[in-house]
């Protein structure tokens, strides 16, 4: 199964590594014309203003949108920034394929990073499993509301930071840096078995 890497910038090699990890075929996605051999896509975390900025650059935003509306994402940090509907702190475009709000740099200076253990919300530990989760935090957005059709599969301090629409997934934390292949997985089973 192959599964795209947007790799313009940010931690990509993390996440294609975890996916190698669990037999998917992970591919580094650089142009537009590459989405077309993908049937599921990673945005990683990073720097949103950045990676917009080279999508632009790269021709890759509308094939971007095409994919979106056809085909899973998974948007870890600023790749969550990048799925919202929309972005405050500050507002910037996004590709609107999950009805959420998200704040950037949301936990200010003084927290900017940190682990913290999460008891996973029940539609969570169905689907993969109840064990307590470690997320890493890196300069991580809150995602501040979400839509009627949005799941909430884990929360922190009430906060949701995993949240999922239809095909799509979106993590504020870096669950590719750690042991834990709970959310990858959860993510190829949702490309495997046609998005749901
Ligand atoms: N602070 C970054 C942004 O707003 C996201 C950080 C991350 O991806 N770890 O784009």
């Amino acid at each position: 199964m192959k599964i795209g890497v947007l790799s313009l910038q940010g931690d990509f090699d993390a996440h294609a590594k975890r996916l190698a990890q669990l037999g998917a075929d992970p591919v580094e996605v650089r142009y537009g014309e590459q989405l077309d051999r993908v049937q599921g896509l990673v945005l990683p975390g990073g720097e949103s203003t950045t990676n917009l900025i080279l999508l632009e650059e790269e021709g890759l935003w509308c094939p971007l949108h095409s994919f979106a509306a056809e085909k899973p994402i998974l948007g870890t940090c600023a790749g969550a920034i990048l799925l919202a509907r929309e972005v405050e702190n500050p507002s910037q475009p996004s590709l609107a394929a999950i009805d959420m709000r998200i704040e950037r740099n949301a936990y200010g200076r003084q927290s900017d990073s940190s682990i913290r253990v999460v008891e996973p919300e029940p539609m969570f530990a169905r689907r993969a499993s109840g064990d307590a989760l470690e997320a890493v935090f890196i300069r991580a957005p809150i995602i501040r509301s979400v839509g009627p059709s949005v799941d909430v599969l884990l929360r922190d301090a009430g906060n949701p930071i995993l949240v999922e629409q239809g095909r799509h997934l979106a993590a504020t934390f870096h669950a590719e840096l750690t042991d834990d292949t709970r959310l990858h997985e959860l993510f190829l089973g949702k490309v495997k078995s046609g998005h749901r």
